[in-house]
């Protein structure tokens, strides 16, 4: 069956073109942002051709892509023209449009991942649903229709609890917490109210936020990237007592490997390993995990929060510092190159999120700072991703920096966002 695929794919991009690149599949993303944009990167280094469809004209991807069809992604007319175009396709974003995907699966057409697996994921509350089903440690969750449901939950799962849009939520966006029954109103309110189809979930006590990047190859080869840490909380204390980072639901920084046991990593690996093989289809897969204790106690848990089908931001500091990035990773996945070294070839990293501050120019003057002081500091890597709006808690780029050591690291990039060595404070 996987043969069968993989010549289809091979036969739609043979036109009268001949593509000179490690692979002759013309790879085709739907979405064309800064995950896009590093997969095209990492796609010309192979001399394989990466075609985008993404409705801005000056998207991240646009200048790196072989040809940019500007049209919607979420639009059926525009990605059965796209996928024609196409040897393979596949997401940069789960936000696609998955009936049209189902119907090109069925003429023939190549979609890796598997559109089931797209449909699970979109709908947050199906993907617990089917992640549930295989076994796979979860925070307790229930879909809420109204008030009352909302309210029986509550009583249900006590408080904090956590209030979730079911579909087109990214970076904390669709969620809402609400602190007691008194706040169920308002919080319902926030997210757009029952009709945008809602649900719950138990707060997860967690310790530390992990994440791990799963490969699958066209013939089934798995291949598994470190553990690391995610930080995204709204009050992160970094660098002892120096730093205080506000920021909401949304990844910030990324610490690679995770400081945790290697008995966690271990654990961690294997749930994250269990939640991809229930699901269809190549390319690189993102974990989100949930540590509650990072001791081998009974009450100590991995539990997980999503998964994403696609690369990731947890796995942005494989660029510098793997032997295979997850974009190269993606890319040998879904044209069916064999699978390549995940682990790192680095010590350690530290990936740093460069999110809007302010709107506008005084955004970028203050983003321009910050890169200015990662350009000084030794082992940084400072990527942009040319977006042209620069907007409040966007992600504008990331500056990734490798080093001997996590807290090496950690002096470092103290100096680039206080702009000053730890020791003058
Ligand atoms: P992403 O940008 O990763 O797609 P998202 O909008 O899908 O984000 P989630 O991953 O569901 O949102 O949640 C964002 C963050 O909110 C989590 O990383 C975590 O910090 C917090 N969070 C989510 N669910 C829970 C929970 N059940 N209990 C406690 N905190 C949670
Ligand atoms: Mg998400
Ligand atoms: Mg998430």
């Amino acid at each position: 069956c996987q043969a069968t695929t993989q010549d289809a794919a091979v036969s739609l991009s043979n036109d009268e073109s001949p593509v000179h690149g490690l692979s002759e599949v013309v790879v085709g993303v739907l979405g064309g942002g800064q995950l896009g944009r590093m997969m095209c990167q990492a796609a010309s280094q192979m001399a394989i051709k990466v075609v985008v469809l993404d409705p801005q004209e000056n998207c991240p991807a646009s200048s790196f892509s072989y040809h940019h069809m500007v049209g919607s992604f979420d639009d059926s007319a525009t990605v059965e023209e796209f996928a024609k175009r196409c040897g393979v396709l596949t997401v940069e974003i789960e936000h696609v449009d998955v009936d049209t995907l189902e119907k090109l699966e069925k003429q023939g057409v190549d979609c890796q991942p598997k559109a089931s697996t797209i449909r699970i994921i979109q709908d947050k509350y199906q993907q617990k649903v089917h992640f549930s089903k295989h076994g796979i440690p979860l925070p307790e969750f229930m879909k809420i229709d109204d008030l009352e449901g909302a309210r029986k939950v509550g009583e249900l799962f006590g408080y904090p609890l956590m209030l979730k849009s079911r579909r087109l939520a990214y970076d904390g966006r669709g969620n809402v917490v609400a602190k007691s029954e008194e706040e169920l109103p308002s919080a319902v309110a926030a997210l757009g109210g029952f009709n945008r189809g809602l649900y719950a979930e138990k707060w997860a006590p967690f310790v530390k936020e992990l994440a791990v990047i799963v490969a699958r190859g066209r013939d089934n080869s798995i291949s598994c990237y470190p553990v690391v840490e995610t930080i995204h909380s709204f009050l992160i204390y970094l660098l002892t007592k120096f730093l205080f980072c506000s920021r909401d639901n949304i990844c910030h920084i990324v610490k690679a490997p995770a400081n945790v046991k290697w008995k966690t990593r271990e654990h961690a690996t294997e749930v994250a390993f269990n939640a991809v093989s229930s699901l269809e289809g190549a390319g690189v897969f993102a974990v989100e995990l949930f540590l509650t204790k990072d001791v081998t106690t009974p009450s100590s848990q991995i539990l997980l929060n999503e998964v994403a089908p696609r690369p990731h931001n947890s796995g942005h500091h494989t660029i510098e510092s793997c032997y295979t990035s997850q974009y190269e990773q993606h890319l040998r996945a879904v044209v069916g190159l064999p699978l390549g070294d995940a682990s790192l070839k680095v010590p350690a990293a530290i990936m740093y999120n460069i999110l809007g501050e302010e709107e506008g120019e005084l955004g970028f003057r203050l983003a321009h700072q910050l890169i200015q002081r990662a350009l000084t500091i030794p082992g940084a890597t400072i990527h942009w991703y040319d977006k042209p709006e620069m907007r409040k808690q966007r992600k504008m780029g990331h500056i990734t920096i490798v080093g001997p050591s996590l807290s090496n690291i950690e002096s470092n990039l103290a100096i680039v966002v206080e702009g000053k060595k730890l020791d003058d404070t």
